[in-house]
Formats: C-alpha cells, sequence, structure tokens
C-alpha cells in the first residue's frame, strides 16, 4: 500500500468517527432532505440542504444516517466541501465525482478540487463500494433539485 492510500484510509475512518455536519439543521429558509437507501450494503442517509436568500448559495449541508464508513465518510467530507458553493459550482462537483466513481480508478479526485473527498478516489476500483461513497452527493443532488 503506498504512502498516499494510506493517508487516505486514515481520511476515511477519520470522518467516518468524527463526522463533519452531523445532526439534521433546522428546516427553514429555502431547503429540502432527501433520504437516500443503498441496500445492498445496508448505508442510509438522510441529507438536508438549506439555500441562502440569493437562491444559489448553498448555505449549509447537515445529515443523518447509519452504514459503512465510507458511506458515512463520504456524507461528512461532502458536507463540509460544499458549503458556500453555489449550485452550478455543487453540480459540476458531483457530476466529476460521479465520473470518477465509475471509471474503475482511471479518473483520479483532483485534491485541491474535491479537499478530503479526493480520499474517495480509490473506492472507483471497488465497484460493489461505489453506491456507497456515492450515496450522499445523490441525496444532495435531489436536495438541491427541490430547494
Ligand atoms: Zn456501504
Amino acid at each position: 500500500m503506498s504512502e498516499l492510500d494510506t493517508l487516505y484510509r486514515e481520511l476515511i475512518l477519520d470522518h467516518s468517527k468524527h463526522p463533519q455536519h452531523f445532526g439534521l439543521a433546522e428546516a427553514e429558509g429555502a431547503h429540502a432532505t432527501s433520504h437516500q437507501k443503498n441496500p445492498v450494503c445496508g448505508d442510509e442517509i438522510t441529507l438536508r440542504a438549506r439555500v441562502d436568500t440569493d437562491g444559489e448559495t448553498i448555505r449549509d449541508v447537515t445529515w443523518e444516517g447509519s452504514g459503512c464508513s465510507i458511506s458515512q465518510a463520504s456524507a461528512s467530507m461532502l458536507s463540509e466541501l460544499v458549503e458556500g458553493q453555489t449550485r452550478t459550482e455543487a453540480a459540476t462537483l458531483i457530476e466529476g465525482f460521479r465520473e470518477a466513481l465509475r471509471s474503475r480508478g482511471q479518473i483520479e479526485l483532483d485534491e485541491d478540487v474535491y479537499g478530503d473527498a479526493a480520499a474517495l478516489t480509490g473506492v472507483s476500483k471497488f465497484s460493489a463500494r461505489v453506491k456507497c461513497a456515492m450515496l450522499a452527493w445523490v441525496a444532495l443532488e435531489d436536495a438541491l433539485a427541490r430547494a
């Protein structure tokens, strides 16, 4: 295992043990909540996105859930990443993430763009785990479409 793999594995464990933005924020202002399940692994995520009064900027993303460390770490990393981004920026991030995760290890996530979530890049080599990593991102996409 390379040093980078070890670092990434530690980041995933750290986020799953100390999840960021865990606990749903008050349902006020422009917001939407999405509940997503991955029955294959038993992961569940309930994610709430709140949008600023400008209608464009993501005020915050909070979530609750249970399941494997990849699914929970991914939700934690995502909620940190998209706070303060615009809807358009978030949509671009989600699209790029999906593309990389489905690339079977061909496309790597850029750490400058994805921050801690770049640690999930290796998951794309394990097709059974891609849904775990995607779960929160699908929930955010769904929530933003309705917020
Ligand atoms: Zn899972």
